[in-house]
């Protein structure tokens, strides 16, 4: 238990995509499910820094169904969720984040007043914002923009939710760019950002960690 992890701090689960069986992307010599894990890790050191608690989802390579992924969201009460992914295109001059919310009602949703499952959606439109605009920030990166979606980890998660699409694996430049320490620390650091502003927009606190 860091110095951080004090009662009351805003918990964000991290969601590495894929893993296991599920290799996701792979192109550029990376496989998507070894990355997202590597830069998960990252926004949980950097979240930790900014006094949030993190959960991940998968903290090793095994499958987790997306189902899974929510209930784990649930069973936290996590107040954010978001999903690390990379991206690919058959046309590879294509590059740039894009970061995935879910305007459409999630199953979840359905048990829950109308007001509550509006306040969320809108809610997961704003983390989708934050995070794309911060992470384009740092790398700047293309800006893809941020896209409605029917993600079921968007669509499901119990919590606002994103789905950064951290780069494509299939742009030759692009991939060569996320192999380096440099830059995966400013993508995951613009990523870590974008959190903290949605979780104080929240009115959470978010304080600084003191050096153990
Ligand atoms: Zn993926």
């Amino acid at each position: 238990m860091g110095p951080w992890e004090v009662v009351g701090a805003p918990l964000v689960v991290v969601d590495s995509g894929h893993g296991g069986h599920d290799g996701g992307a792979v192109a550029g010599g990376l496989v998507e499910k070894d990355l997202s894990l590597t830069l998960a890790r990252q926004v949980r050191a950097h979240l930790e820094k900014a006094g949030v608690r993190v959960r991940m989802t998968r903290d090793k390579d095994c499958f987790l169904g997306l189902e899974e992924r929510c209930q784990i969201a649930a069973e936290v009460k996590a107040d954010a969720f978001v999903s690390v992914h990379l991206n690919t295109n058959p046309a590879t001059e294509i590059h740039g984040i894009e970061t995935y919310f879910a305007a459409s009602q999630s199953l979840m949703a359905r048990s829950v007043k109308v007001i509550g499952r509006a306040k969320r959606v809108a809610l997961g439109e704003q983390l989708a914002k934050i995070i794309q605009r911060k992470a384009c920030q740092v790398t700047k990166a293309q800006d893809r923009g941020i896209k409605d979606s029917q993600l079921i980890v968007v669509m499901r998660s119990p919590c606002p939710a994103a789905l950064v699409e951290c780069g494509f694996l299939t742009n030759a430049e692009e991939a060569e760019l996320m192999k380096r320490a440099d830059y995966q620390q400013s993508l995951t650091k613009g990523i870590a950002e974008g959190l903290v502003e949605f979780l104080r927009s929240q009115g959470r606190a978010v304080q600084v960690a003191k050096a153990p």
